[in-house]
């Protein structure tokens, strides 16, 4: 098995904690296969995770292929992290050995600038993100989820306030908390007519949310034979995108519309859909730049807009709303073994409707 080397080794060999395994992937073009990581021994603020649960975003695929461009390898992907709690630092204040606990995207932040400061770390020009992200305590880069352990700060690390189906919460702290952000920041109220674009990961969320809000939903997919799932999943009303002619008597009806699309598509066949004022919020991240006419935005004063994930105070709070509302992820449970398989059926969107990793599958 190959192991991390760092560059900085004074510094690694200092904070170095527990080697622990791990799945990596070492270039664009490779399967991701076993690799050994040093964690950071924790420190007086730090929370140590024995990873029981990660889920397997679009982006774990994008980041391990390096469509995104920036990926430095080896690269360790992962950041819907559910576990239980083996260590704390004596400052410490939400956490105790034992706990069940949940980490998403993000690890750390400068959290002095305005973003922090209104709880968006998120959006922090110097967030740390769970992988692919410099590392200041070991130096090298952050390595994410994928693995047996996890040492974080505990500001970054969430509560589980309903542990009966860990499997189904560890989406949440990506697919779960990218669709519920937006869906507040715009305000949704009860309703209101919202479409779902793409019926994946994200997009299942978006529809048990948005349904939870009291929306009318209506999913946008290119697969025919999610129908009856997405009914089941809180959709009113489906409509095949690929069908210019039903795509077409939808337009100008809606008030929001959430893209989960991993892929290049048209946008503006969705941004027709929307009434005068309706927003279209793109939370799919293609590799490729996308058209948009000026006229799909102008005759209507449409907006068009993104969003990234969301706060920790943002993530908490949409993980009561989940506990109170009875919301999980459906998921697919896999070892890790099969990740790749697992990376192959998302690009054939042959997922229902998440692929979790059970990390007792990693020895
Ligand atoms: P996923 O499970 O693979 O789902 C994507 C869905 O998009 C597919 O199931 C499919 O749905 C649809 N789709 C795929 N190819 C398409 C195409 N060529 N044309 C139209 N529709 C297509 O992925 P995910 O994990 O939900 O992630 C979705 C995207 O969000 C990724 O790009 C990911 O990187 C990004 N993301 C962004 C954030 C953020 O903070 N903004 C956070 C997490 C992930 P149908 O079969 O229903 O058509
Ligand atoms: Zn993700």
């Amino acid at each position: 098995m190959s192991t991390t080397t760092y560059p900085d080794q004074e510094l690694a060999r200092k904070n170095a904690g527990a080697t622990v395994p791990a799945y990596a992937a070492q270039g664009a073009k490779d399967q991701l296969a076993p690799f050994s990581i040093t964690r950071r021994q924790p420190g007086a603020h730090d929370v140590q995770i024995e990873i029981l649960y990660c889920g397997v975003c679009h982006s774990d695929l994008h980041t391990a292929r390096n469509e995104w461009t920036n990926t430095t390898y080896p690269a360790v992907p992962g950041h819907e992290i559910v576990g239980k709690v083996t260590k704390v630092g004596k400052d410490v204040k939400k956490f105790k050995e034992g706990d069940y606990a949940a980490v998403g995207c993000m690890v750390d932040s400068d959290r002095t600038c305005p973003q922090c400061k209104d709880n968006l770390e998120n959006y922090c020009d110097n967030v740390i993100l769970t992988y692919n992200s410099p590392d200041s305590h070991l130096g090298g880069m952050t390595y994410g989820g994928y693995s047996k352990q996890i040492v974080v700060d505990e500001h970054f690390v969430l509560r589980v306030p309903d542990t009966k189906n860990l499997p189904g919460v560890a989406p949440l702290l990506c697919a779960g908390i990218t669709t519920y952000s937006p869906l507040r920041y715009w305000k949704i109220q009860k309703g209101q007519k919202v479409g779902i674009v793409g019926l994946g990961g994200l997009g299942h969320m978006g529809l048990k949310l948005a349904h939870a809000m009291g929306a009318k939903v209506t999913l946008f997919t290119t697969s025919p034979g999610k129908t009856e799932d997405a009914k089941r999943l809180g959709a009113d009303e489906v409509v095949i995108s690929k069908d210019p002619a039903a795509m077409e008597k939808q337009n100008g009806t809606f008030d929001f519309i959430l893209d989960t699309v991993s892929a290049n598509h048209d946008m503006n066949a969705l941004l027709n859909l929307l009434k005068r004022d309706g927003s279209l919020v793109l939370v799919g991240a293609p590799e490729k730049p996308m058209d948009i006419a000026a006229f799909s935005l102008i005759p209507k004063r449409r907006h068009f807009s993104g969003s990234m994930i969301g706060g920790i105070e943002e993530t908490q709070e949409m993980l009561d709303f989940c506990a109170k509302h009875g919301i999980t992820s459906d998921v697919e449970i896999i070892p890790i073994q099969k990740v790749n398989e697992a990376y192959e059926r998302l690009l054939k969107s042959d997922v229902k409707y998440r692929f979790v990793i059970d990390m007792a599958s990693l020895k």
